[in-house]
């Protein structure tokens, strides 16, 4: 099980049913520091949270037009 959470509110993403080294999701392809900073496993290591940012979160792309109209 994998939960995708933002790193900066909290906000629950969503989640994958599957297992956290799918290829599909290439976080097994991550370095081990990588893999240390954005992915955390329980104390099982069966569920890990994947820490993104979300939508809201994600540094807004600057509008060069901005000061010109
Ligand atoms: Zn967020």
């Amino acid at each position: 099980m994998v939960r995708y959470v933002c790193r900066h509110c909290g906000r629950r993403m969503g989640q994958f049913p599957g297992d956290w080294r799918d290829p599909v999701l290439g976080l097994a392809a991550l370095t081990p520091e990588e893999q240390e900073e954005f992915v955390q496993l329980d104390d099982r290591g069966e569920t890990a949270t994947v820490k993104i940012l979300c939508d809201y979160c994600l540094p807004v792309p600057w509008d060069d037009n901005l000061w010109y109209n």
